[in-house]
């Protein structure tokens, strides 16, 4: 009987189902959205109850569309969109508010205070190996708990629990309020700002600066070894849950990227390059964060840094949207390859205010160098190039944190289809861009993460071995070119800053 590993991507804007084969194939996928809400500028919720009926019905859709069952299944890994955060009571399973996406900037102040108790934006660098920014978990829980009319009092008591969207799915997969396992990985829990680099643990002083219980907190496991197995209802009753990574780090596995040095970049909503530097932890002196790569089993820790950019296909999806310039984000393409070039604008989508290597949360976007020349041709480039040239500047904080140049990127994610867009990243980039023949490399790497633990994989070279080339982009743009659009670029981002008082 052939038997396959299937992996749950819950990601920023839909949730995945994908089934794989032993060669890292994909047997079968579903795929549902979930409403992005915005009660007001710069907030983000998810409705989490939304999130976990769509994890269940693009379970079972996989699943008939393969027309397999449950027992075909050897083991189920979870990726997720990481800091999401979200509060829930461990007796009814009801969150006390909506999940507060990664996006979100309602934090900002509370990140100030923080920031003043001393050390400013660095004060928990030491340790965490994160600045203090809007982005991560901690400071959104002390937001729940801060305002959420007698959630302090609940969770001091013992009654609520936290987690990201790994561990909200793990628990209610396991069984929820009837015995459910409250956990998380080590990837995961790097995002929070409230986990210890070296011991892999929950710090106590942090979590007291941000009136965080410390009862509130799953248990941080491995992010390769069984936790659990799926509950009796469902479909994929008795499967073990044997892997968790951040969707980030799950790219990273998925591509192979398992040696110090090996890095990728994927394009979804955001960005997110990650270097694996092996089991050393490199702090950054260039605006990156230091973060866990992956654990698996008891074998060390691998570390990574990672150079996280707020706004890229989300972008696209505002253009389309709040613009109407475009039907759908593969229109953006045809709308971009009108026009020869830019037309001398420059998008800077600070929607968020500026992740790396800035981390400024003063600042807002704007498109600069606009004349009566622009039409519509020229704005869909400078969108497309904008995540171009965002990449650019986290590799090169990179490289210089790291000292050694890339050499090439392996790219996957949503916009990787964008063949306009793969060739000015290497333009812009001057090194050739790689991508794999199965993009979808965030669920094939918590599946590999999975099949590990339980055996249906061997080893890292199972993985190294599955990886294969589909296209490769090589540079062609002349230095003088390149140089004077990253000039004009630089000159646009400074356009956005002290927009915040
Ligand atoms: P996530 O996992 O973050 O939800 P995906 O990896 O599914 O995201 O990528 C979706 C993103 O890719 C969307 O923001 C969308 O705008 C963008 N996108 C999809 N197709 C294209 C395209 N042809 N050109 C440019 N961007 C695209």
């Amino acid at each position: 009987m052939t038997s396959y590993v299937a992996a749950i991507d819950q990601g920023t804007t839909s949730t995945r189902m994908m089934i794989f084969d032993h060669s890292g194939r994909v047997v079968a996928v579903d795929q549902k959205e979930h409403e992005q809400i915005f009660p007001q500028a710069g907030w983000v919720e998810h409705n989490a109850e939304e999130i976990w009926e769509n994890t269940r019905a693009v379970t079972a859709g996989a699943l008939a569309k393969a027309d397999l069952q449950a027992g075909d299944i050897v083991a189920v890994g979870i990726t997720n969109q990481r800091e999401t955060t979200l509060v829930w009571d461990r007796k009814t399973g009801k969150p006390v508010y909506n999940a507060i996406v990664w996006q979100d900037t309602r934090t900002d102040r509370i990140v100030d205070e923080l920031g003043n108790l001393g050390g400013g934006q660095e004060r928990y660098r030491p340790k965490t190996g994160l600045p203090l920014a809007t982005y991560f978990s901690g400071p959104k829980v002390k937001w729940i708990l801060d305002n959420v009319d007698g959630a302090r009092a609940r969770a001091e008591a013992g009654d609520l629990l936290f987690g990201n969207m790994d561990t909200w799915l793990v628990w209610n997969m396991t069984g929820g309020p009837d015995g459910g396992v409250h956990i998380t990985d080590p990837t995961n829990a790097s995002r929070t700002l409230l986990m210890d680099l070296d011991t892999l643990s929950w710090d106590a002083d942090i979590a007291g600066d941000m009136g965080v219980p410390l009862s509130m907190l799953p248990e941080i496991r491995s992010s390769s070894e069984e936790y659990g197995k799926v509950r009796p209802r469902g479909a994929l009753s008795g499967v073990p849950i044997a892997g968790i990574l951040g969707d980030q780090q799950a790219a990273t596995f998925g591509q192979a990227c398992l040696s110090p040095g090996e890095a990728k970049n994927t394009y979804g909503t955001g960005n997110f390059v990650l270097l694996n530097t092996g089991t050393e932890k490199v702090m950054s002196e260039n605006g990156l964060l230091t973060t866990v790569c992956y654990k698996i089993g008891s074998n060390d820790t691998v570390y990574a840094l990672e150079g996280s950019i707020a706004v890229t296909g989300s972008l696209v999806q505002w253009l389309r949207d709040n613009l109407g310039i475009i039907r759908n984000a593969a229109e953006i393409e045809s709308l971009a390859r009108s026009v020869d070039d830019n037309g001398g604008a420059y998008f800077v989508p600070a929607f968020s205010g500026l992740f790396a290597p800035y981390w400024r949360s003063d600042a807002r976007g704007v498109i600069a160098g606009l004349t009566r020349y622009v039409n519509k041709g020229h704005l869909a480039r400078a969108v497309l190039e904008a995540t171009a040239f965002q990449t650019r500047e986290v590799i090169e904080a990179m490289n210089a944190d790291s000292g050694v140049p890339l050499k090439s990127l392996k790219v996957d994610g949503g916009m990787v289809v964008n063949e306009l867009l793969m060739q000015f990243q290497a333009d812009i980039l001057d090194v050739p861009v790689i991508r794999p023949v199965v993009p979808e490399t965030t669920a094939l790497g918590a599946a590999y993460a999975a099949g590990l633990a339980t055996g249906f994989w061997k080893s890292e070279d199972d993985i190294r071995n599955n990886w294969a080339q589909d296209k490769e982009w090589t540079p062609s743009m002349e230095a003088k070119q390149r140089d004077e659009q990253y000039r004009n670029w630089k000159k646009a981002v400074t356009k956005t800053f002290d927009w915040v008082e």
